[in-house]
């Protein structure tokens, strides 16, 4: 069971979602609008929150940041409008942990929920991959979706290069082998470039070509393969 607070404006949604969750067993609190939302999460301890980015008083993408100031490992899950391409984008850029775009099923809305607890709740991850590169710079991954941050710039990339990123930055400073990076693909989505060593250049190439100005390199330490490493920006 979790304490989920639910923020929709819209009376009926609003009421399905609290009947919904509160029987598939969480404890389940509502706000009207952004500033009720605020209120609650400056009173209560939650595990999670359900954020609609159209809101009253004050607006969603606002509450979300707020939320990322105080409370960074907080999961939040964002409801967007259909045609709401911008929404979305703005909505992973200000740190929302996933999204879902409406109308949306409630099985689906559970699953999401469900997958967003577990992740937040695993010791080994915390939520996110994160690299301190300078005092006031971080590499940020999504554990989930094939998004990183670069402070607050989101760095869109496709499957390959998010998962291969993940690993080096699960090994910063240390080497890892272009057998490792092959195995963890095995389980990837196929894209263009194919799955051998050739297309591991090309990844790590435009992964380089992303990361240019962050203060973060990949070496290549021949015969061995790649690490990441800070250099000067
Ligand atoms: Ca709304």
């Amino acid at each position: 069971m979790a304490h989920l607070l639910i923020v929709e404006d819209d009376e009926l949604l609003r009421d399905g979602l609290c009947a919904q969750l509160t029987h598939a067993g969480h404890q389940v609190s509502a706000a009207t609008d952004g500033a009720q939302a605020q209120r609650w999460l400056e009173s209560h301890r939650f595990d999670a929150v359900v954020l609609d980015l159209g809101l009253p008083v004050v607006d969603g993408i606002t509450v979300l940041r707020w939320i990322r100031q105080r409370l960074a490992a907080l999961p939040v899950l964002v409801l967007t409008a259909r045609d709401g391409v911008d929404d979305r984008v703005q909505g992973l850029n200000a740190g929302a942990d996933d999204y879902l775009t409406k109308p949306f099923s409630m099985d689906e809305l559970l699953a999401r929920l469900a997958a967003m607890l577990r992740r937040s709740r695993l010791p080994a991850f915390g939520g996110s991959l994160e690299v301190q590169i300078s005092v006031a710079k971080r590499l940020r991954l999504d554990p989930a979706l094939p998004v990183a941050w670069l402070d607050d710039e989101l760095m869109e990339l496709t499957h390959r290069e998010w998962s291969l990123l993940s690993l080096l930055v699960k090994h910063m400073g240390q080497v890892v082998s272009r057998e490792d990076v092959l195995a963890v693909w095995q389980s990837a989505p196929a894209e263009g470039a194919g799955g051998g060593s050739n297309a591991l250049e090309v990844y790590v190439h435009r992964l380089r070509r992303k990361l240019q100005g962050s203060g973060l390199g990949i070496r290549n330490v021949r015969g061995l393969g790649y690490m990441l490493e800070l250099v000067s920006a």
